[in-house]
């Protein structure tokens, strides 16, 4: 990400992920989903406590996008973007800045060789785990539960040394929910009710953004999906939201592609394999693509190579719009992608409005005039419910004045993006939206800014959110 400004209208390839990018999820209905779905096997399969399963509502408030789970204290942390501690919590109590002090010392800083780490590779390890994405974030609250469960059998009233111990349980348990095999099959937690009710779990694709998906190829774009999801969720799922002619609105769709490691993979280490009536064929390797096909699994390399010759270019200019700052924005700087960020947060948090115009879209700015159409769907008041904490407070900055990057206010008036996923946002991502209805109606080449501007708040359209202004 170098250049100041973004057009669509300037790249040959546009690739698109699926859950919470094309296809808008109703967050309301689908997080209590996932939370029982993983708590009920825990309880279940693995014999943990029947408290976990309390009702996931009473954590409405704690759930949060990007909480770290510090798994030798047990603390899930609110980081800044230079190894800071804004916030903590000891299972669901948040702790007090004493607390934290006592606890981090008086400079607040996380271990800084783990932080060093999470912070270059994004990579998860033992010790530490995080919560970024809409299939995992409910994660954070059975973490929480689970060290407070911990904490209340401890005979001697004491913490343990570390919360290794139910880990594992709840990875394994995370992989009985979403195990492929279990759509077709109907079984499992998760995937039976989202089968059986789509209405109930998706947001059919408007008829504007399919003409504006449609429109994409019409102006001689190559339309790729790259999807985590297996072919036969993926279909369903698209078959729904935009319908039985969904394939003709790709060039060519990657399922199963368990991000990132797609796109830093090779075609030796992350083959692709063909697909018969959606099973994989073991033995089928696919070496070279072909347009208007379905492939499972796979690498960009040998992905960019169909790209090549779709485009007829030797280095086309590739942009991949994705809501999971992890697997779809980082790995796009190895590639030398573009980068667009689908982030729900800023609408859910506000965005800042022109007097009392809510949600127009506008920033005031006259250069940025506001988008015609006014009618957002996302996200509705109940959903942003579970988007908002009132406890971690705004997922883009914080008003602890304690890091080096968090003077909360710079000479521009602007408050500091401070938390370390704001951080990934301005390095690693050219432009954020709230959703892809925000930019659907704007001629393919229109420019925005991008974060390589002014770092803290250049790439946000339709407008700043509203945590970065200062009152
Ligand atoms: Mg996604």
């Amino acid at each position: 990400m170098a250049a100041d400004s973004f057009s669509l209208a300037d790249f040959d390839v546009i690739g698109f992920d699926l859950d919470h990018t094309i296809c808008k999820y109703k967050l309301n209905e689908v997080f209590p989903l996932i939370y029982y779905s993983l708590a009920k096997n825990m309880v279940e399969k693995k014999g943990h406590d029947k408290s976990l399963l309390e009702p996931f509502e009473l954590d409405k408030d704690f759930m949060t996008k990007g909480l770290v789970f510090d798994v030798i204290t047990g603390d899930l942390l609110k980081l800044s973007g230079d190894g800071h501690i804004l916030k903590a919590s000891h299972g669901t109590r948040i702790l007090s800045d004493e607390e934290i002090q006592t606890d981090y010392g008086k400079g607040r800083l996380w271990s800084p060789d783990k932080f060093q780490q999470l912070k270059e590779t994004l990579k998860q390890t033992d010790d530490m785990r995080y919560f970024e994405n809409y299939f995992d974030m409910t994660g954070a609250v059975l973490c929480a539960r689970m060290v407070d469960i911990i904490d209340k059998k401890q005979a001697d009233g004491k913490r343990p040394k570390t919360y290794y111990s139910f880990l594992s349980d709840m990875w394994q348990c995370y992989g009985y929910s979403y195990n492929r095999e279990n759509f077709a099959a109907n079984k499992g937690l998760f995937f039976p009710p989202i089968k059986e009710n789509p209405e109930k779990y998706f947001q059919q694709c408007s008829k504007e953004m399919k003409d504006w998906l449609k429109s994409l190829k019409a102006a001689g774009k190559v339309v790729f999906l790259c999807t985590t999801s297996h072919v036969d969720y993926a279909r369903h799922l698209l078959q729904y939201i935009i319908g039985p002619d969904w394939q003709s609105y790709f060039d060519v769709c990657c399922t199963y592609a368990r991000k990132p490691g797609f796109f830093t993979g090779t075609p030796e280490t992350r083959p692709f394999y063909e697909l018969v009536d959606d099973v994989e064929q073991a033995e089928s390797i696919v070496t070279t693509l072909e347009p208007d096909n379905i492939y499972s699994q796979g690498n960009a390399l040998a992905l960019l190579e169909l790209l090549k010759k779709l485009t007829g270019k030797d280095d086309p200019k590739v942009v991949y719009v994705g809501d999971s700052l992890r697997s779809d924005v980082f790995p796009m700087a190895s590639l030398n992608w573009s980068s667009l960020l689908i982030l729900e947060e800023m609408q859910a948090e506000g965005l800042i409005t022109n007097g009392d115009k809510e949600n127009d879209g506008s920033d005031g700015d006259t250069n940025n005039p506001p988008p015609k159409r006014k009618k957002y769907s996302l996200p509705d008041a109940l959903e942003i419910e579970y988007l908002l904490s009132s406890k971690w407070g705004s997922f883009f900055t914080t008003n602890n004045n304690i890091s080096g990057d968090g003077k909360n206010e710079n000479q521009t008036g602007i408050a500091a993006m401070n938390t370390l996923w704001g951080y990934f946002i301005k390095t690693y991502s050219d432009i954020a939206v709230p959703g892809l209805e925000y930019i659907i109606d704007l001629p393919l080449d229109h420019k925005f800014p991008t974060f390589s501007v002014e770092k803290n708040r250049s790439g946000f359209y339709p407008a700043l959110p509203k945590a970065l202004a200062t009152p």
